[in-house]
């Protein structure tokens, strides 16, 4: 069986009704990203820092798996299959998919401030001041911050080694290191992007662009797949 490697972003959950990064005005939901999504902002204003990932939680608790994510499971039949995501929502999770890495982390845990290994998984809705870790420091929302390290490269990038085929959905490609997980894949891996407003290089014979919504393309593409698998 050939290896698929998906690399999905914010896009892919776009019509589940999760916005994606930014908006034309530059903003993220409302905010300055630089006021939410650092650790200077988390040591400056954590209340504010808890409350914008209080309410993406609710959002995504509120939202649905849609086309995309579902008809992805469906090549886990006749394909090994990983999910690389940026997403921080868990609808690959929701729609079914096995192999899913979260590259910056995950809207549903909490983690020490002082030991990033101490992940609990968040049962309320909300994250509140005072809630504590075992070694009696803040929790903290897991969430990969801008300027933090990526420690799950080190585990994506063998994946893009060894892939037949990649698929990219829904990202921008502006957000590194993830961005350039792209860069270690073989010669020889066939690339399809599925993004409205693809800017990949279409010089590169690998690569099928797909210029459609996820939830059109993606089920298209699978039974494409899975017809030739
Ligand atoms: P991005 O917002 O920078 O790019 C989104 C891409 O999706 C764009 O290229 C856009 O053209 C495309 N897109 C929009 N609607 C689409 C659709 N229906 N089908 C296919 N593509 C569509 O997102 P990014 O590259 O993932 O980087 C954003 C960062 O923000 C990530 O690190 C992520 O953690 C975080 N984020 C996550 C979520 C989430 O978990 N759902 C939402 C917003 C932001």
């Amino acid at each position: 069986m050939k290896n698929i490697v998906i690399l999905t972003g914010a896009g892919i959950s776009a019509e589940s009704g999760i916005k994606t990064f930014r908006d034309s005005d530059g903003l993220w939901e409302n905010h300055k990203v630089t006021d939410v999504a650092t650790p200077e902002a988390w040591k400056r204003e954590p209340e504010l820092v808890l409350s914008f990932y209080n309410e993406r939680r609710k959002q995504i608790r509120q939202a649905q798996p849609n086309k995309a994510h579902l008809a992805l499971t469906q090549l886990e039949n006749d394909f090994y299959v990983n999910i690389i995501t940026q997403n921080i929502d868990d609808l690959h999770e929701r729609a079914g998919s096995k192999n899913v890495m979260h590259l910056h982390g995950e809207i549903n845990q909490s983690r020490s401030s002082n030991d990033a290994h101490l992940i609990y998984d968040i049962v309320d809705d909300e994250m509140k001041m005072g809630e504590l870790c075992e070694l009696k420091s803040q929790l903290r929302p897991n969430i990969v911050w801008f300027g933090e390290a990526v420690p799950m490269m080190e585990q994506a990038i063998p994946l893009m080694h060894k892939a037949d085929i990649v698929i990219v959905i829904g990202t921008s490609l502006q957000v590194y290191p993830a961005a350039g997980l792209l860069d270690f894949t073989s010669p020889n891996t066939k690339i399809f992007n599925i993004d409205p407003n693809s800017t990949m290089d279409s010089n590169n014979d690998n690569l099928i662009i797909i210029k459609q919504k996820a939830g059109t393309a993606v089920p298209q593409l699978v039974n494409k797949l899975i017809n030739k698998a």
